[in-house]
């Protein structure tokens, strides 16, 4: 499987926005395709190909299916 990482600094660390609350954000990091989350969060959003994801190293964000 094809390693996913950031388009832009190459970094596999993410998070997403809680579509409800857009302080509230969900870190996760791809390890082999594999979402993995930070921490264990109560009431993790559902992560899909073309959810809105943020790069926690530079300015990307855009779907998870952009994901190189
Ligand atoms: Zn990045």
């Amino acid at each position: 499987m094809a390693k996913e990482k950031c388009p832009v600094c190459g970094s596999q660390k993410f998070y997403v926005k809680d579509p409800e609350d857009e302080y509230e954000i969900y870190e996760f990091e791809l390890n082999e395709g594999m979402v993995v989350f930070a921490e264990r969060y109560e009431d993790c959003p559902p992560l899909s190909g073309d959810g809105h994801i943020y790069c926690n190293r530079c300015i990307w964000h855009g779907k998870m299916n952009e994901l190189k």
